[in-house]
């Protein structure tokens, strides 16, 4: 039995609460916290068991230190912003409590994502002897878990990897993002990066394209984007010769963006209005729709798996892992979209298997490091049944 402690009541950290409670078996105690109490309370009342909520800025490590000592809990969660993930771990290094996130840490003045900061505090955790799980969502999360139960059960080497998220869902929105609208535009807006042959190459945003037929939904037009998993698979899978990061956008969605991008809306250097700084990227964000709002109508599905290439016993072999999530299934069970669905129930069974043990070492590690097996299993239990399509 153990208290988890869940910092972020958007999307995400209303589907994590929700799959949290559902395993009272392991998880004893639950308290949410976030900047807005209101928010955290609005989801409690979802729930049918109790729990605790409170109010923290997470960008003040002395607040996240004072409430973990209040509340003393096992392991904690973080799905607030990628800008609170230094900070936060900060506090779980100063009370010895073992941290989990989903998004690699961003500097709000500089959209880079890179995994360096936070791979630096590997000694740190070690000599605390605490566990920092990174990247616990679905990509990055499942998709490093689909690429090591890939290399642990059928290759001797794996030499290209291709990750492919689809979503084809409707939200009835004429623009909306699916996470938090600022993170995901700095994201999507960036030049494109892919790995090969121990090179990164660079790509201008969104410009190399090409049709996949996914299943369960059909064909989609898929572009290549940098992604912050590619960072840690092509350091971790044995023999990989390249690895690509693909995401399907529909052509209403990329030309409300291309007008955003042309009239300076997704810039996140501060402009003066009427002698007040404002980020014009941040201004964009409290004009769009919050993630968690767009459950209610969300139909159709979400695909996202990787195609993975290499040999086994000298013989060339291509396998295909995926999941197919649907939208309004996600709603009827825990009231979200299948985009925070399918990153809340990895965060929750990643708490589960470091809170149990399964998991267990000292040191900052991304998941792909650890036995993806019993974690596989839990997916298929917990709402996210994946497949294996030998090519
Ligand atoms: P939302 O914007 O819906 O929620 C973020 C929450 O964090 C809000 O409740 C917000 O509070 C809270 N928050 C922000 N700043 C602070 C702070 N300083 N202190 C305390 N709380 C704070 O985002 P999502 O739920 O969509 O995304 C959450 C995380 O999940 C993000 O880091 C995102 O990048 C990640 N993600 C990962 C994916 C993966 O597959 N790996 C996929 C999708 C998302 P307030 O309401 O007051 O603003």
């Amino acid at each position: 039995m153990s208290k988890v402690l869940i910092i972020g009541a958007g999307g995400v950290g209303g589907v994590v609460t929700h799959k949290v409670a559902q395993m009272p078996e392991v998880f004893s105690e639950i308290c949410l916290a976030s900047r807005t109490e209101s928010k955290c309370k609005a989801i409690a009342g979802q729930l049918k068991r109790k729990i605790k909520t409170a109010r923290v800025d997470a960008d003040q490590p002395q607040e996240v230190i004072r409430l973990i000592r209040k509340f003393d809990p096992d392991v904690l969660i973080n799905v607030a912003l990628p800008y609170q993930d230094l900070s936060i771990m900060e506090a779980c290094l100063a009370t010895g409590v073992d941290y989990l996130d989903t998004a690699n840490y961003e500097h709000p003045d500089k959209a880079k994502y890179e995994y360096k900061l936070q791979w630096r505090q590997h000694k740190a955790f070690r000599d605390r002897g605490i566990l920092a799980l990174l990247g616990c969502g679905f990509d990055p999360g499942v998709t490093n878990i689909f690429c090591a139960y890939a290399q642990k059960h059928y290759f001797d080497e794996i030499h290209t990897v291709d990750i492919m998220d689809c979503n084809a869902g409707s939200h009835g929105k004429v623009f909306a993002t699916n996470f938090n609208p600022e993170i995901n535009i700095r994201e999507i807006t960036q030049r494109g990066r892919y790995w090969e042959k121990g090179l990164w190459k660079e790509t201008a945003p969104l410009t190399i394209h090409k049709t996949f037929d996914f299943p369960g939904i059909g064909p989609k037009e898929m572009y290549l984007m940098y992604h912050e998993e590619l960072e840690s698979l092509v350091k971790h899978l044995k023999g990989l010769k390249r690895i690509r990061f693909w995401m399907t956008f529909g052509e209403q969605y990329l030309t409300h963006l291309r007008v955003l991008q042309n009239v300076g809306l997704t810039s996140i250097v501060p402009v003066v209005v009427e002698g007040r700084k404002i980020v014009p990227l941040r201004f964009l964000k409290a004009v769009l729709p919050e993630p968690a709002s767009l459950g209610a109508h969300y139909k159709g599905k979400t695909n996202i798996g990787c195609m993975i290439e290499g040999v086994k016993n000298g013989k060339k072999r291509t396998i295909y892992i995926y999941n197919v999530c649907d939208h309004a299934k996600s709603w009827k069970e825990v009231k979200a979209q299948a985009i925070s669905y399918t990153t809340g129930v990895p965060a929750a069974i990643g708490a589960k298997m470091m809170v149990t043990g399964t998991w267990c070492d000292a040191g900052v590690f991304n998941v792909e490091q650890f036995n993806p097996d019993p974690f596989m299993e839990e997916l298929s239990l917990r709402g996210l049944p994946w497949v294996v399509k030998e090519m």
